[in-house]
């Protein structure tokens, strides 16, 4: 059974002993054959061609060459002693250096014996080395097949030292492979094979480990990330039908007065074709009987926060209360002032609840949510503990979900014996590659379309030194009546020196923009929320005409009559932070400008960011550069990335597989829900095995 020997523990392959065996579990995860299996090369190289000395080019790809070596001396101080071999071929002499396990290489190395040598030269006082190359004598170098393709594996220091490096890693593959012949079971519809001409399993897992031909090892690598990508959809699909289709909700049959007279009488504009479209899906949702769990994606100004009042009122016109959670508490604060300011006059009542609200207040609330005299409670993570009980709650928004992990979204479950809707709104752009993966088990809407009469904000990106000609440019925008933020990176709220950065900021602003002609406002992270919301408010009312702060200010904050957005040290932001940051600016009719200032040194990422950000006003694209630059487990933080283990698939590049796989996945599920058909038997039964414990198997079968 293919079951049983791949759970063999790695111990019992050929040469690897009980030392390895512990590093490989440490340093790798590899407990069994099955782990080793999947291990996959990270990039071959082509090891069929030789090189002679006097061919080396560039310092920059590996060569192979076969020479002796003619002798092996210890160089330098005591303490910083390495061994250099003299290495030659007809054509000429390199060097190879060894930094470390002197004695052992020592040993083992012997002249006059033809090597094979393989490594990445340096380039160095006009001679050519090679520092930790790797050797094998030319008459083992025949005898074993791995001429060709090779396969280059992840390693380690540690692994290295243990002879696991790389190609220590192939010869374990090598012993392995055979052993495993004819119990690589297909996990696939063999319908999908023949459509797409793709390998067997067994067959793609023994080429992408030794491939035959680029053109072989092309078709296994595509038939396995499309496995890869084709079973996490499985799972995220069937997760998303127990969710929703098989999880009963809450049916907001009606739309009523509350909604109505609002949408009449109180929306102060017309909402945007987007606006509506997104409406009517939550519309669809809510009324379904099923559970909702949906994700808005709209960039910064795209007007989520109506259609989220909007699905409020709908709530609360079927007797439901809803809550809407934002990740802080000037964002709580603003959506609350912002949401009184709409329903002033109507019969919607809202609170707020934070962790600063004070105990007298909370008991008021926590008493009035529970006889139901609050329809809508908005507020921070205070909202999820449990004390806070609803008399029924319907609706739960969380605003800028990247920050709710899925655990505390489950958390908002508990809150009823029937789970309230929840509708996920994020300004961050996600690539539709990501959000498949990651909010694969959600419904996606997206607003893609600014409210009208917006104008485009202009990005330009100038060095320190270029400072007084931006500090002129403030000036004359606040002559205009505009406002300015200058925001300084914080990294790590704790880091001191980044306080020092903001505080030295402030005070050279305030020396050119000095009182009585100038206000200047400053919000950061370790001020009292009161302090904070005290300057955020003089700032909000136009008191001030400036405000320094640190990334606090990065989610929600709306100030419509800020127009210039300057960050400092930009090439220290993220690309999703910077478009967070320019989001705070081009939300009123005013022209308004991003400015980037930088110092002259800049690496090659940050150089691609601010041209990124200089050409472009798009979110999704945005998103994209920042998928390509970061990869996926970065851009989402690790919280997330468990999803993201990807063995072999890269969301980056294989986002047509993943939409390939998502399609064949959904098509499989819609013929079959239960995966009971014969052709989905090995399917179904891989999938099992896969998800062993991990997902109640009852409900599918
Ligand atoms: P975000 O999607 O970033 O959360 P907001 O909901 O804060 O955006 O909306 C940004 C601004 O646009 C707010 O001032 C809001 O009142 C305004 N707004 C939203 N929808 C419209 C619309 N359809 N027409 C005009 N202004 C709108
Ligand atoms: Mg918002």
């Amino acid at each position: 059974m293919e079951k049983d020997l791949l759970k063999t523990p790695i111990e019992f392959l050929k040469g690897v002993g009980p030392a390895k065996a512990d590093l490989l579990k440490t340093e790798m995860h590899i407990f069994t054959f099955g782990d080793l299996l999947t291990l996959f090369p990270f990039r071959y190289i082509d090891r069929s061609k030789f090189y002679k000395v006097s061919e080396i080019q560039s310092a920059a790809a590996e060569v192979q060459i076969k020479g002796k070596i003619t002798s092996i001396e210890e160089v330098g101080q005591p303490r910083k002693k390495r061994l250099v071999a003299q290495f030659e071929d007809s054509s000429g002499r390199v060097e190879l250096v060894w930094f470390k396990g002197a004695q052992w290489i020592r040993k083992s190395l012997q002249i006059g014996t033809e090597y094979v040598l393989f490594g990445k030269p340096n380039f160095f006082k006009g001679k050519y080395s090679f520092p930790h190359p790797e050797l094998e004598k030319a008459e083992d170098f025949v005898k074993s097949p791995m001429g060709g393709l090779q396969p280059v594996y992840p390693s380690t220091e540690k692994l290295t030292n243990k002879n696991l490096n790389a190609r220590g890693i192939a010869k374990l593959t090598k012993a392995l492979l055979p052993q495993l012949k004819g119990v690589i079971h297909e996990n696939l519809p063999v319908r999908l094979l023949e459509h797409y001409k793709w390998p067997s399993r067994q067959d793609a897992l023994f080429q992408v480990h030794f491939p035959t031909s680029i053109e072989a090892l092309e078709l296994a690598r595509k038939r396995l990330k499309f496995e890869e990508f084709y079973f996490i959809q499985l799972s995220l699909l069937l997760q998303k039908d127990r969710q929703t289709v098989q999880t009963k909700g809450h049916s907001f049959d009606v739309v009523g007065e509350r909604f109505n007279t609002f949408y009449a009488e109180h929306l102060p504009f017309e909402l945007t074709g987007a606006q509506k479209r997104v409406l009517k899906d939550i519309r669809k949702d809510t009324r379904s009987g099923h559970h909702m769990n949906r994700l808005v994606q709209g960039d910064v100004g795209s007007g989520k926060t109506v259609v989220a009042l909007l699905s409020m009122l709908i709530a609360a016109d079927n007797g439901y209360q809803s809550c809407m959670m934002a990740p802080t508490e000037i964002l709580a604060q603003q959506h609350y002032n912002g949401l009184s300011e709409l329903l002033e006059g109507t019969s919607t009542r809202i609170a707020l609840l934070t962790g600063s609200t004070k105990t007298a207040r909370r008991k008021e609330i926590h008493a009035d949510l529970l006889n139901g005299q609050i329809d809508i409670l908005v507020g921070t993570h205070a909202l999820i503990e449990p004390v806070v009980q609803f008399r029924n709650l319907g609706l739960a928004v969380i605003d800028e979900q990247h920050r709710f992990g899925v655990a505390q979204r489950a958390k908002l479950w508990k809150k009823n014996a029937v789970p309230p809707h929840i509708l996920i709104m994020t300004a961050t752009p996600i690539p539709r590659t990501l959000a498949m993966s990651l909010y694969g088990d959600l419904d996606v809407s997206v607003i893609d379309e600014l409210p009208p009469g917006r104008k485009p904000i202009k990005t330009v990106h100038r060095y320190d030194s270029n400072r007084l000609q931006v500090f002129g440019f403030m000036k004359e925008q606040i002559a205009l009546g505009r406002q300015c933020y200058v925001v300084y990176p914080l990294i790590e709220e704790s880091k001191s020196m980044d306080y020092k950065d903001l505080e030295d900021g402030y005070e050279s602003i305030c020396r050119e923009f000095k009182r009585p002609d100038y206000n200047v406002s400053i919000v950061h992270g370790r001020m009292k929320p009161d302090d904070k919301d005290y300057e955020m408010q003089r700032f909000a009312k136009g008191e001030t005409q400036i405000m320094v702060a640190t990334t606090v200010i990065e989610v929600g904050v709306n100030v419509p009559n800020a127009s210039v957005m300057v960050i400092e040290s930009a090439e220290r932001f993220g690309l999703s932070q910077l478009h967070q940051l320019r989001g705070r600016v081009g939300r009123g009719a005013d022209q308004s400008f991003c400015i980037l200032m930088t110092g002259q040194k800049l690496s090659n990422d940050a150089r691609t960011r601010l041209e990124t950000m200089v050409r472009t006003n798009d979110g999704f694209e945005i998103a994209d550069v920042d998928l390509q630059l970061r990869g996926p487990g970065d851009l989402m933080g690790t919280r997330q990335s468990g999803m993201l283990d990807l063995k072999i698939a890269d969301l980056a590049k294989d986002g047509q597989l993943l939409q390939l796989a998502r399609r064949e996945a959904e098509g499989a599920l819609k013929e079959d829900p239960r995966l009971q058909k014969p052709e989905h038997a090995a399917t179904k039964q891989f999938f099992i095995q896969k998800h062993k414990g991990k997902v109640q198997w009852s409900q599918i079968s």
